[in-house]
């Protein structure tokens, strides 16, 4: 351990005063590596960074004096959070680092049905999160700040949408979020769990516990299940449990509102009524749109 460290109550802790546009990081789409670009500090933070951006991001007034943290250091210390985040949401890879900017509106001057109205419903959300992130307190979510169902066709950019919702609450709340899909192989992990002999024995409960309480979760491919009465059950109380603790979840399905209601006897749609804006996405079929941006 490294007794030089500044305490965290320091009183030679310098804060940046910001423009409310700028909360000390942007993402940068440019790619200089891999598939997507990169989380970087604002010009303003960077213009008074004093440690050269080198962990633990320190500074010495003179030679002989207590080293006091870097005004760079909680913004590094946000990115770095927010990138673990992100490879840790199961975001699939293609969507990753996808935000609002980069979901198109119109595609060759061709306004594309609905994409913006769905901006719409995420704007309000990501202020939330900024705001509860400025001002170091819980998001709140009471009963006015919703998750959406969007349901269409399938291939109609649901799933890309929903990325974008969660890329987006987590690089500004810096808070967890989880992408799951409902494929068979996802209820067959959880059947696992019940197997003795399985290495994951057991974990039903955690992996639920933290998909019920996680911040922010999308469930991808509603409907997909094969309706057994334990699956449906398993989804039921997922979604309860999001319920009750006020989370925000985002739902995609390729089925219609109808067959949604008569799941669980409709009491999973009554849930959702109550916790997303039933939305239906109209647009054709997004791959065709965005097989180039996207290389979907
Ligand atoms: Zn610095």
């Amino acid at each position: 351990m490294n007794d030089n460290l500044p305490k965290a109550s320091s009183p030679h802790r310098i804060t940046l005063e910001l423009p409310a546009n700028d909360p000390g990081y942007f993402y940068d789409p440019t790619v200089t590596a891999g598939t997507h670009g990169e989380i970087r500090l604002s010009p303003r933070v960077e213009a008074h960074c004093r440690c050269g951006g080198a962990p633990p991001y320190q500074v010495f007034e003179s030679p002989h004096s207590e080293p006091t943290w870097c005004v760079c250091r909680s913004y590094r210390t946000h990115i770095r959070n927010v990138n673990r985040l992100i490879s840790q949401s199961g975001i699939p890879e293609r969507f990753r680092y996808h935000f609002l900017d980069q979901f198109q509106e119109s595609h060759k001057g061709t306004e594309i049905p609905g994409a913006a109205r769905l901006k719409e419903h995420l704007r309000p959300l990501i202020y939330r999160c900024t705001e509860a992130k400025r001002n170091h307190k819980a998001i709140d979510t009471n009963s006015s700040a919703r998750g959406f169902l969007l349901w269409g066709e399938p291939g109609n950019g649901k799933t890309m949408f929903c990325c974008v919702a969660l890329n987006e609450l987590i690089f500004h709340s810096g808070q967890a979020g989880r992408f799951i899909g409902l494929s068979r192989k996802f209820f067959q992990t959880l059947r696992h769990t019940f197997d003795q002999d399985s290495p994951i024995h057991g974990q039903a409960i955690p992996i639920m516990e933290t998909l019920s309480t996680v911040p922010f979760l999308v469930i991808d491919d509603l409907g997909v299940q094969r309706d057994t009465e334990w699956e449906v059950e398993m989804l039921y109380n997922l979604v309860d449990a999001r319920y009750a603790e006020q989370r925000l979840t985002f739902v995609t399905t390729n089925k219609n509102i109808d067959e949604i209601k008569r799941l669980a006897g409709g009491r999973i749609y009554s849930r959702f009524l109550e916790m997303c804006h039933l939305i239906h996405v109209q647009a054709p079929d997004y791959r065709e749109y965005s097989k180039i941006e996207y290389e979907i």
